[in-house]
């Protein structure tokens, strides 16, 4: 039987030996439970680098992945951050100990009633979750100084790279879905976008409108 104390160490080794070395990105990863955003089933492997299935036929990113794409956002405390794709709200709930304010959206109502729950339970005051369409960004609350988009795009979409903050950062995987996608790091300049192509990843499509439930 390993104890809770073996158990985080094991959990921060593996994200440090993917590469997450950020010591305020690991921080915030020892803060935040895992466990308390996977429930029923799979709740027994919330500790494993793995994605698992949440609601909705979504999954929740493996955690590596979680801690690489935060690190690569390069988050300042002052920073107001969107998360497009709330999900079962674990990353969101990282960025919220990093920024000073974030905004998530899901296309279902459902895993942003349950994130929410679970945001209010943990005392997460500075993270404002809504059902939306992601694609479009959340124009009333723009310009964001980090985008983070945690499904699969097959293109940047353009209204969210016109919601970026000059000198911010977006990082979005993009590809054809189910196909191997590219992790992608956009930083807006004076005069326009720069590309950086990061790792290749597995995200669930970027889908457009309201889900059903
Ligand atoms: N960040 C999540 C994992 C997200 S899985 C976590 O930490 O658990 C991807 C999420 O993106 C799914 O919940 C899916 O419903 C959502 N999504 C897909 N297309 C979307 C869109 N156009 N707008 C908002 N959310 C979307």
């Amino acid at each position: 039987m390993i104890d809770d104390a073996e158990r985080q160490m094991q959990f921060l080794y593996t994200l440090r030996s993917h590469g997450v070395t950020d010591a305020r990105v690991l921080g915030a990863m020892e803060t935040i439970d895992r466990g308390t955003f996977v429930r029923g089933l799979f709740a027994e492997r919330a500790y494993e680098d793995t994605p698992l299935p949440i609601p909705c036929g979504q999954t929740i990113s493996q955690p590596s992945v979680v801690g690489l794409m935060t690190q690569a956002l390069n988050i300042s405390p002052r920073d107001k951050i969107l998360e497009v794709g709330t999900g079962s709200g674990y990353q969101a709930a990282i960025l919220s100990k990093l920024a000073r304010r974030v905004y998530t959206v899901d296309r279902f109502r459902r895993l942003v009633r349950e994130a929410q729950a679970v945001f209010d339970e943990l005392k997460l005051t500075n993270i404002t979750a809504m059902t939306a369409d992601g694609s479009h960004g959340l124009p009333e609350q723009a310009p964001f100084d980090r985008i983070l988009v945690t499904a699969a795009a097959e293109d940047p979409p353009g209204t969210l790279l016109s919601q970026l903050r000059i000198g911010g950062i977006m990082v979005i995987p993009v590809g054809q879905s189910d196909t191997v996608q590219s992790l992608i790091r956009v930083t807006r300049s004076e005069t326009g976008y720069d590309y950086e192509e990061l790792r290749p990843v597995r995200f669930v499509p970027l889908v457009e409108g309201l889900g059903q439930d």
